[in-house]
């Protein structure tokens, strides 16, 4: 109940606040139009007063004056625009179903109402998950068919009414018809409602990974326990170590200095001129309000922060990056791009949308535009850490550190023609959060774009050490996030779903964390090479001391 009065009122309020739609963009603005038509309606009361002195002076109504006449104009078409206007509203509203933004915000409160205490996890009989299936006799027709092809693996949900089922029969034809065996791919415990049309299709089990746990993290005068899922040995424990290193000289601190997801669509024209002329027009300052007024009529968080064009001849790249609130982003920026696609097409007819994305975004390949222009988040964190701490914790020194991070981090990365890889394993760190906390793992290629520096200050005697990261993709809300595992761990360190006091401030939050981590990876794992214990330490964590030949296939 609560819950709901809740929803309502912050619906209400967003209501309020951000209900812009494309027709705010047209040149003159509706309320005008709406005061003028609201006017000339109450022409029907001159209509009135007319009439009452024609009965009083036995004057036949059809007996009509100009005044008469336009009184009469102006009356119905101020009727006509007042219907239109909001009697197409009232009969949209009631036909057409809830869009996904309330959909979304109806199953947040759901979730809400149902919340724990902040930090309790939730019991597990409470998650929906999968029990053992004993498969029946009719399952085994179920098997043989999909085995034959009589029922295509796909289709099983919808036929059978049952994920569980359908994914323990999916599993079963599978390994008869491939003739290897699955155990050992947990199919039990898995959390297929969660899963079901946003996460992953046509599932058979899921994959076990751990999650290890580094910190305390100082962060911002902040204390985070940071879950890291790997299977790579050493790597949380040398986390966990830079952790100990930056809590013992006092913190790191961190500061966002841009939030913008960016997609890219190409479009075509007859001309390289017109590409030209379609680039100044976006470009002009002048336009910006127009455009941000339709691109943020899709969604009440996502806002269009600037747009950056590109030409190659008769094509243009047009890079839109908006805020997403506490999304990755990725869909809510698509759906504004194709608001404003939409809106260009009446401006310039001879636009072709040849793609929505034109790969000027660039979303999950090495590219320069990311690290220079920066996508999602960017962060840059730093901390001093005293010389003493240095040797004891990172059994090195100030001076060997910086030495290496010039010749490996930055001249090392050069000689190989680096592209944002100044660092020494950013993405280790990246790749081991995303994972727990449900991001888009695919998204590490670039929001491991990181370069770290070193500097010996205080007369040498401690090192000042920082990374920034240009391009951290993370959400808080949407995709893997909601998962049981990967919400616990967001919840874990206090960002879990979405923020509704701050919207935006929980993903902000997770991207500093990440270069916190990243920051106390890059410490460790230096000083590790510097003291020249890397190869000793991996042979003792990272090497299995199983004969691994004698593993079967
Ligand atoms: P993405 O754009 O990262 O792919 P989604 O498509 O899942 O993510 O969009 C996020 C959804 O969450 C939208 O429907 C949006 O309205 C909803 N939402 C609720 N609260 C927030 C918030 N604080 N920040 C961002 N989105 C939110």
């Amino acid at each position: 109940m609560e819950g709901r009065r809740r929803k309502s009122n912050s619906k209400a309020a967003a209501d309020e606040s951000s209900s812009l739609k494309a027709s705010d963009a047209v040149p003159l603005p509706v309320y005008l139009t709406n005061a003028f038509f609201f006017t000339v309606f109450f022409s029907v009361y001159f209509l009135l007063l007319r009439w009452r002195e024609k009965i009083r002076n036995s004057t036949p109504l059809h007996v009509v004056s100009l005044s008469d006449i336009a009184a009469m104009v102006t009356f119905v078409g101020s009727f006509i625009y007042l219907v239109g206007f909001f009697g197409i509203g009232f009969v949209q509203s009631i036909i057409i179903p809830e869009d996904d933004e309330d959909e979304f915000e109806r199953l947040m409160v759901k979730e809400d109402s149902e919340k724990l205490p902040c930090a309790a996890a939730p019991k597990s009989d409470d998650l929906k998950i999968a029990k053992k299936i004993e498969l029946t006799a009719d399952d085994e027709e179920i098997i043989k068919s999909v085995v034959e092809g009589k029922i295509p693996s796909y289709a099983l949900e919808s036929k059978l009414g049952d994920c569980h089922r359908a994914a323990a029969i999916r599993r079963e034809a599978l390994q008869r018809i491939t003739g290897k065996s699955l155990e050992g791919l947990p199919l039990e415990g898995l959390d297929y409602e969660s899963i079901l049309g946003q996460c992953c299709e046509m599932p058979v089990g899921y994959v076990q990974i751990p999650v290890g746990i580094a910190g305390p993290l100082l962060l911002d005068e902040c204390e985070y326990s940071v879950p890291m899922a790997t299977t790579e040995g050493c790597l949380v424990a040398s986390t966990n170590r830079g952790c100990k290193a930056i809590y013992a000289s006092g913190g790191a601190t961190s500061s966002l200095y841009r939030d913008a997801m960016t997609r890219a669509p190409v479009v075509r024209f007859g001309s390289a001129k017109r590409a030209a002329e379609l680039k100044h027009f976006l470009e002009d300052p002048l336009n910006f309000e127009t455009l941000s007024l339709v691109f943020n009529s899709s969604s009440r968080f996502g806002r269009l922060q600037s747009i950056k064009c590109a030409v190659a001849g008769k094509n243009l790249y047009i890079r839109f990056s908006c805020s997403t609130g506490d999304a990755m982003g990725m869909n809510m920026v698509s759906k504004g791009v194709q608001n404003t696609l939409d809106f260009l097409s009446n401006q310039f007819p001879d636009m072709d949308v040849m793609g929505i994305s034109g790969n000027y975004c660039s979303d999950k390949k090495p590219a320069a535009v990311n690290w220079i222009e920066g996508r999602g988040k960017s962060v840059v964190c730093e901390a001093v850490i005293q010389g003493d701490i240095v040797n004891k914790v990172l059994k090195t020194d100030v001076a060997s550190l910086v030495e290496l991070n010039m010749l490996k981090n930055l001249t090392g990365s050069a000689v190989a023609g680096a592209l944002g890889g100044f660092n020494a394993h950013a993405s280790n760190i990246v790749s081991a959060i995303y994972i727990a906390t449900g991001q888009d793992p695919a998204q590490n290629i670039e929001s491991s774009h990181c370069i770290t520096m070193m500097e010996a200050v205080n007369d040498g005697k401690d090192l000042h050490v920082s990374v920034t990261m240009p391009c951290i993709e993370v959400g808080t809300v949407g995709g893997g996030t909601q998962l049981a595992s990967q919400s616990a761990c967001l919840n874990l360190l206090g960002v879990k779903g979405a923020n509704k006091e701050a919207p935006g401030s929980n993903a902000r939050l997770l991207a500093t964390i990440v270069t916190g981590s990243v920051l106390a990876g890059e410490l460790s794992l230096m000083s590790a090479i510097a003291a020249g214990q890397l190869v000793k330490s991996h042979m003792k964590y990272n090497r299995s001391n199983k004969d691994v030949a004698n593993i079967k296939s």
